[in-house]
């Protein structure tokens, strides 16, 4: 069983949250293990409880060449000594990336399909070809969401974080959304930051909300002005902020997803939508694993040190 290590809230200081009357935090879920970061422990740590019980030995998912589900999942199969297959969305690359070669090395076995077929990934007829090949597995979507990766994030917030009057937290799948908005507390509003282009997501967050029958204390927003360009697309701005962000309080982000909230976080304080006395949570859902491979994408540099 993958075993949590106690997440630190940290304060963080400067003028504007003077200036504002507002106090920040962040919780630092990328410290949540040694191995498997962020909000991807809570996504499987339940998926691979439920493989073990029903004796499957082998996990198989679905992700980008530099997906951090496809490396958490071949960190915790890796540490539960699990068989671990990753359907890679693609053409395989001559040398692999760092996220990709650190999977191989975990011995997750990986698996190249074209853009076009990874398509149909949940497509019955797709999957029962996969058990053909790979023989029977246990399947983790792309990404990680289901119904026992909701049951794990609804475990992100503790009783410590109820004195927090806003909780914020980036969107992929919205699976860490969702279990987020099912375990507020009253008084507690719920901000998402989408890191893809469109308004699609409201739907995909309704969607989930009714195929899963959850609840909530509260209400949320979901921001969608903060995508920069959308999944995987980013701006010189967002790197410097992101640096700036370092530089100032000694925490690393990365630009797919956390960057990308602290960016709208601190534009939406600026723009005073928090009230004074607000109290603002924002969740570091980990990622620094995918900042060696966007270097080796892009050629810019990052902060890539993860404490
Ligand atoms: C996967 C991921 C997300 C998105 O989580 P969803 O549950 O898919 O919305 C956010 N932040 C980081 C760092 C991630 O790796």
């Amino acid at each position: 069983m993958l075993l949590p290590n106690p997440v630190p809230v940290q304060f963080l200081t400067h003028d504007l949250l003077e200036k504002k009357g507002i106090e920040l935090a962040i919780k630092r879920l990328n410290l949540i293990h040694p191995k498997v970061s962020g909000n991807k422990f809570f996504k499987l740590k339940y998926n691979l409880e439920k493989a073990k019980s029903e004796r499957k030995s082998k996990i198989l998912t679905f992700g980008g060449a530099f997906s951090n589900h496809i490396y958490a999942t071949a960190e915790a199969t890796n540490a539960e000594n699990l068989e671990s297959i990753g359907i890679i969305r693609g053409e395989r690359t001559e040398s692999l990336n760092a996220t990709l070669s650190h999977a191989s090395e975990l011995g997750m076995n990986l698996h190249f399909i074209d853009r076009k077929s990874y398509r149909n990934k949940t497509e019955p007829e797709f999957l029962a070809r996969l058990k053909e090949k790979f023989g029977d597995f246990y399947l983790i979507p792309e990404g990680g969401t289901n119904e026992l990766a909701i049951e794990g994030t609804k475990e992100i917030l503790i009783e410590e974080d109820k004195e927090f009057s806003h909780i914020c937290s980036s969107i992929g799948t919205g699976g860490t959304f969702a279990g987020l908005y099912a375990s507020i507390s009253e008084n507690q509003k719920l901000l998402g930051f989408s890191s893809l282009k469109g308004e699609f997501i409201q739907k995909e967050i309704t969607d989930l909300i009714e195929k899963y029958q959850l609840t909530s204390k509260e209400s949320y927003e979901i921001l969608t002005n903060y995508h920069f360009g959308g999944y995987a697309k980013y701006k010189q701005e967002l790197i410097d902020f992101i640096w700036w962000f370092y530089e100032s309080f000694g925490i690393v982000l990365d630009p797919i997803y956390t960057g990308k909230m602290a960016f709208g976080i601190w534009d939406l304080i600026k723009k005073n939508h928090f009230a004074k006395g607000s109290k603002i949570l924002m969740i570091h859902s980990g990622g620094l694993q995918g900042n060696t491979g966007f270097t080796e994408r892009t050629g810019i540099s990052l902060p890539s040190i993860s404490e």
